[in-house]
């Protein structure tokens, strides 16, 4: 057993010994009555206050009314969550309501005071937020550097956590996973890999950064968003079935909070089924172009490259310069300042999709060779 499901199946042991063991009954929801199973019950579970959510308006595509613990927790969520679980290569999956969500909700079930998270320096809001409401003791790695990771690792913690982002969403280069999952087995830490940006996009079959060759999926943890590459809405977490247990028991963004509503549910799942190769084709050849033509302009960037790619100028002021000019051109390309990155990494971020043909794209990166010239950038 990996050490995170067994620090998992200890805490669960304790939370099932008080007594407070939380589990999801599977109701479908609307109306004076709820079924579980084959039962049909007196709904007294529901926050549908005035019964606008009934079973003759929108059917199950309405809102939850309720929590997941409550009464919110359609067989819907049963279907997405196991296809989730396939698609990350874990036991189990839990849907939240929002990505960021998702981080604050399994980063704080399994961390606590007197454990150690390490973290990315790069890392998320989400995660930074995650880190110090755990109560966890945080050290700040180097970014994308093992030995610093390592060196850090060497702090005392009762527990000890990596974390970090597959696709950085500021750098848009790629976590380096093989040497993560190295260094915490060295030092029996569990690895949590937020992979918002690099799920369904990179990897066999989209299956995200930790499935891209020559990297072994080691990871214990992964937590993702489903509005990002999915095109639909909320977050998940993907782990052994323990770790999805005891964040069931623990998650207090998942505990405290509505489900999501059916319409939401049913169109992750149809967003699971919706075929993807061929959009991750043409985004591959997309994420070509736009590099080979950074690199003609003098802009390229080290290490991998994906469908981020960021073009740093140093200067806050420069940056919104160049966003101005961009949009003046007809391109959309946002300037990213501080507190996003760090003072003096001002940037614009290019976030490129499956949707211009090569042509437009050409044409807008024409546009981009154009501006940076024009202020001295390129
Ligand atoms: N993690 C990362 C790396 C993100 O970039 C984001 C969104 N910007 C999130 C988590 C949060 O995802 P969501 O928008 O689903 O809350």
């Amino acid at each position: 057993m990996k050490p995170s499901a067994k620090q998992a199946s200890a805490e669960l042991k304790k939370i099932r010994g008080d007594g407070l063991l939380r589990r999801m009954i599977r109701a479908s929801p609307a109306g004076a009555y709820v079924t579980v199973g084959r039962k049909r019950l007196l709904n007294l579970s529901s926050n549908d206050y005035l019964g606008l959510v009934g079973p003759h308006t929108l059917g199950a595509r309405q809102s939850a009314s309720s929590s997941r613990l409550l009464s919110g927790n359609t067989p819907e969520y049963d279907r997405i969550e196991s296809s989730l679980a396939s698609h990350a290569g874990h036991k189990g999956a839990l849907v939240f309501p929002t990505g960021y969500m998702a981080n604050i909700g399994a980063i704080c079930a399994v961390a606590k005071k007197g454990d150690l998270i390490v973290s990315d320096s790069q890392n998320h809001a989400s995660i930074i937020d995650a880190c110090k409401m755990s109560g966890a003791k945080v050290a700040i790695y180097a970014h994308n550097d093992v030995v610093s990771l390592n060196s850090k690792l060497a702090m005392r913690g009762h527990n000890k956590f990596i974390v970090t982002e597959g696709v950085f969403s500021m750098d848009g280069d790629v976590a380096d996973i093989a040497g993560v999952a190295e260094v915490a087995s060295r030092h029996g830490a569990t690895t949590i890999l937020d992979d918002a940006h690099g799920d369904f996009v990179l990897g066999r079959g989209g299956r995200g950064t930790s499935h891209v060759p020559g990297t072994k999926n080691k990871i214990d943890i992964h937590t993702s968003s489903l509005s990002k590459a999915l095109g639909s809405f909320g977050g998940y977490v993907a782990a052994d079935s323990q770790v999805i247990d005891l964040c069931i028991n623990r998650a207090r963004t998942l505990i405290y909070t509505s489900a999501l509503p059916g319409f939401i549910v049913e169109h992750i799942a149809q967003r699971l089924r919706t075929p993807k190769k061929a959009r991750q084709k043409r985004l591959a050849q997309n994420v070509r172009q736009i590099h080979e033509t950074l690199d003609s302009l003098g802009l390229g960037i080290d290490g991998t490259r994906t469908h981020i790619a960021p073009i740093i100028v140093h200067s806050e002021k420069r940056a919104l310069e160049l966003g101005a000019l961009l949009y003046k051109y007809g391109v959309l390309a946002q300037a990213i300042r501080y507190p996003t990155v760090r003072r003096g990494a001002a940037r614009i971020r290019i976030s490129v999709t499956a949707w211009p043909t090569s042509d437009e794209l050409g044409g807008g990166l024409e546009m981009l060779g154009r501006a940076c010239r024009r202020l001295g950038v390129a």
